[in-house]
């Protein structure tokens, strides 16, 4: 039997920096599961061009600062690996190949990228990289041959199509039967697992807009980086629909009790002054300042430990994980072009 642990891939983009979405949707999951499996991390910088594609030195900022707010929240370097997609070739060839299994139509209805266009206001001007995106995700995962993917609730999506082309790849050109039940794919000679998607504590966490999921993209993001007075002042524009405090405005789809909730430290507090906005004892103010002050316990040690770490400590780390990743995706893109028959002389890229 194997000893080896099962793998983990996930990662962000850096058109901005880390929020408490990612968070709760994601990073928490990734510390929590560095003993159990390898894991890999992405910094998805080609993919942030998508949006970004003339600020280039605000990605480079945002590659480091996003680094940083991993190791700040407990992410490891000497249990994972932390590595830049640019600096992956192996990711971008398996693009193209699995560009050719995915259908034009399929893509296209794909809801998260249909979401995207629509609140990230794109219209008909995204670029073609834009739709590559979708696929070269799915060879950012599927180069690393996870076990699963910890996301949050938007990108199940995309491992949804990732899934779809590792069996088709498999079925294509490894001989796996059409019937074959997922589990069992590389067992029957496929070269991709079928991936699974892993969703954190909070499937979607809401932005400070009080409507959209919080993204880095919308401005409706408290940031891990941000301090304790922004922190307090982003919570304080919060629209809760409450005009005054006797104003019996509806609890649900407050957005400030769902951060109440999720980020205070003791629940039973937590029930007692939601209990005490509901009977009008509180109003916006007092109940926007305790969830401010929540916030800000949860962001103290994360802000203490970024405190400590450097633009060199974080380069140092992208590095070395790099050139670790290089190897495993090397060697996933070999077997995948022996399978496709383009094993045509080999080869030994290093970085
Ligand atoms: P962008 O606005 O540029 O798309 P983003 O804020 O959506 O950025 P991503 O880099 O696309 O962040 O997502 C990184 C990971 O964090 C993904 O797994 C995603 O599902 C998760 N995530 C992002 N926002 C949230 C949120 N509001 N709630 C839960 N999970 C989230
Ligand atoms: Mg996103």
């Amino acid at each position: 039997m194997s000893t080896e642990k099962p793998r983990i891939l996930t990662g962000d983009t850096p058109t901005g920096v880390l929020h408490l979405g990612h968070y709760v949707g994601s990073l928490e999951n990734r510390v929590h599961l560095q003993d159990e499996y390898d894991c890999y991390f992405i910094i998805a910088n080609v993919h942030a061009l998508t949006t970004r594609s003339d600020k280039t030195e605000e990605v480079r900022t945002d590659t480091l600062e996003i680094t940083k707010d991993w190791l700040s929240v407990g992410m490891d370097p000497a249990k994972s690996t932390f590595f830049l997609q640019s600096e992956v070739p192996a990711i971008a060839e398996l693009t193209w190949y699995f560009a050719m299994l995915l259908g034009y139509g399929r893509l296209m209805k794909n809801p998260t990228i249909k979401e995207e266009i629509r609140v990230k206001r794109l219209t008909d001007q995204y670029s073609f990289g834009f739709l590559m995106y979708a696929v070269g995700q799915i060879a950012d995962i599927l180069a690393f041959k996870p076990a699963c993917v910890p996301v949050g609730e938007d990108q199940v999506p995309h491992i949804e199509m990732t899934r779809e082309i590792a069996r088709r790849f498999n079925q294509t050109y490894c001989g796996v039967k059409g019937g074959v039940a997922d589990e069992d794919h590389v067992a029957k000679g496929g070269v991709f697992p079928v991936p699974e998607a892993k969703i954190g504590r909070i499937a979607r966490l809401t932005g400070t807009d009080g409507t959209n999921k919080m993204s880095k993209s919308l401005g409706n993001a408290i940031l891990l980086s941000d301090t304790a007075k922004q922190v307090q002042k982003k919570c304080n524009k919060i629209f809760t629909g409450r005009g005054s405090i006797d104003d019996p405005a509806p609890l649900e789809g407050n957005t400030v009790l769902e951060y109440l909730h999720i980020f205070h430290d003791d629940p039973d507090r937590a029930a007692q002054i939601q209990e005490d906005y509901a009977r009008s004892k509180i109003g916006d103010g007092d109940l926007k300042k305790e969830v401010g002050q929540a916030i800000n316990r949860f962001l103290d040690p994360i802000r203490d430990r970024r405190a400590t770490i450097t633009d060199d400590d974080a380069m140092d780390v992208l590095k070395t994980g790099t050139a670790k990743a290089n190897k495993i995706a090397e060697a996933t893109l070999y077997q995948a072009k022996q399978a496709m028959s383009y094993d045509f002389f080999p080869r030994n890229l290093s970085l």
